[in-house]
């Protein structure tokens, strides 16, 4: 295939990402002959592997957590002479001048500069001085050929994500920054815009006149897990609705893009972003819900409490459940609320986008108006990926009775073996698309738009801290925040 060498540089390569999502998501890409046909995949690690033993421990985790099935043994043969591991600390100099060498070499062989990718798979306390280094030994310099990319957390409030993009803005043009939100990389994410601007009879009522309502829901059946150190620091504001939940908005709220371009579709998103109204301080109770989970049961498995999980403070004041309402103050969304919601250990894993259409003008069926019930568009994201539309139907039979239909598009009836979201991300920063990137202005947006929420949170006492048993839909308060409007959540059926 005619895409550039590439070296790809996995700092963080013995991690937990690099092993369940990177490397298979390489290796698929791969199998499926997206990978250049010269590469190298450089895994940097601290502690002591021959090649031997660290192949070993890639494989057994390709075929634990890889989406194919058929393992071709001929193919990973082939695969595994391309890893290479690499002791490395980054905080020695010494380790960066031991890569750089390692990355003239292989330019030697090639006799060509290779591309290279540096994947930034470590704490963000690294970043900087990853950064650092990179530029002292002259690692990244070709604007048009070396990439780095970025994992999230990208920040933890407006202040600081200003301060990182102005650090690496030090060594790298922005074109070469690749922040990543793998939501964005999901296929029904990116469907959303194919759904949109693909199409001509959804369009013309995506609006404030036809839309009464927009849900967004991202739930997980996990807790923290081992990351409870982690966790308490973020909470599910940081963590999910900064970024996920606020990029998922985007998609939904976005103008059309006058092409399917990089720059054309994140400006368009920005503009979305700057349009979304910034919640008061003192109105904050009225638009949003925060709480943590207690114990419970999760999938018949007992949990415990959050404050009693290992790493989180007994008394800690951290989020494990969000539920908000945004408006986006625009023309097309004028008055129309945005309901987000957000857990862990909640009682099914489930993320989705729901859109609901305003009533019939029912002067027709006004003898059954109690049956009516609004068009309901519903995006499924995970682990469903389809897309529903509701709309009213005669019941069969001899009387005029109405009831509900759904039409279903099944993405996996279609295509049950689509790519996981990690392969498309990969892949497009290896072809330097970063279409699916988030960039600087983007991120600083998002943390402008939830940083008064953070600052009244942080205070205390301004707003309660609910709670809610693990295993549930969450707290009765975040029923009582669509209530007001006479909205409810919609349950996924
Ligand atoms: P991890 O703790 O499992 O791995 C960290 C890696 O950093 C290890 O390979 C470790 O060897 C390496 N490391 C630590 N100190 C080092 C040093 N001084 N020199 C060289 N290497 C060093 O973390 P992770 O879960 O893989 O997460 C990596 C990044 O990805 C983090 O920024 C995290 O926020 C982000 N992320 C992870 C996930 C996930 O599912 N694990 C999801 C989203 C984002």
């Amino acid at each position: 295939n005619d895409k550039k060498p590439t070296s790809i540089v996995v700092f963080g390569g013995t991690g937990d990402l690099a092993k369940r999502k990177l490397f298979p998501a390489f290796f698929n890409l791969f199998l499926e002959g997206w990978m250049p046909d010269d590469f190298e995949l450089l895994s940097l690690g601290r502690t002591e592997h021959t090649q031997e033993e660290f192949r070993a421990y890639i494989l057994e985790n390709i075929k634990a957590f890889s989406r194919i099935k058929n393992f071709s043994e001929d193919k990973w043969n082939a695969f595994k002479e391309k890893i290479k591991f690499i002791r490395f600390d980054i905080t020695q100099e010494e380790s960066f001048i031991q890569l750089k060498n390692q990355l003239d070499y292989i330019d030697t062989n090639l006799g060509s500069r290779a591309n290279r990718l540096f994947y930034l798979s470590v704490a963000p306390s690294f970043i900087e001085k990853v950064s650092n280094s990179l530029k002292k030994n002259g690692l990244a310099e070709n604007v048009d050929q070396d990439r780095m990319i970025i994992e999230k957390p990208f920040g933890y409030d407006k202040e600081s994500a200003v301060a990182l993009n102005t650090m690496l803005a030090q060594t790298f043009k922005e074109e070469q920054i690749y922040r990543i939100d793998h939501y964005l990389g999901k296929e029904n994410v990116q469907n959303i815009l194919a759904f949109r601007f693909g199409n001509t009879i959804f369009e013309p009522l995506w609006n404030n006149k036809y839309i009464d309502s927009v849900q967004i829901t991202v739930a997980e059946t996990v807790g923290v897990e081992d990351r409870g150190g982690y966790y308490d620091g973020s909470g599910a504001l940081r963590d999910m609705i900064q970024n996920h939940l606020m990029q998922i908005l985007c998609m939904v709220a976005m103008e059309a893009p006058t092409e399917f371009e990089s720059t054309e579709i994140r400006n368009r998103k920005v503009d979305v972003l700057k349009s979304v109204r910034r919640i008061n301080p003192e109105d904050i109770n009225h638009y949003t819900v925060r709480a943590q989970y207690t114990q419970g049961e999760v999938e018949g498995q007992h949990k415990r409490g959050y404050l009693q999980e290992p790493g989180v403070n007994p008394n800690s004041n951290t989020e494990t459940y969000v539920a908000m309402k945004f408006y986006v103050d625009n023309e097309r969304w004028n008055g129309v609320p945005f309901y987000m919601r957000t857990g862990k250990s909640m009682s099914e894993k489930a993320s989705s986008v729901i859109i609901s259409f305003k009533e019939a003008p029912c002067t027709t069926f006004k003898s059954t108006v109690n049956t009516l019930k609004p068009n309901k568009l519903t995006i499924d994201i995970q682990p469903e990926m389809d897309i529903k539309l509701s709309f009213m139907t005669k019941k069969p039979g001899l009387e005029m009775q109405l009831k509900p239909a759904e039409m279903v598009f099944d993405y996996f009836e279609c295509s049950p073996d689509t790519p996981e979201a990690y392969e498309t991300l990969l892949l497009d920063a290896l072809d330097g698309d970063s279409t699916l990137f988030m960039r600087s202005d983007q991120v600083e947006e998002a943390w402008d738009v939830i940083s008064n929420i953070q600052t009244a949170w942080e205070k205390g006492n301004v707003s309660k801290m609910y709670t809610y048993p693990a295993g549930s839909s969450g707290p009765e308060a975040a029923d009582e925040l669509l209530k007001r409007q006479g909205h409810y959540w919609f349950t996924n059926s």
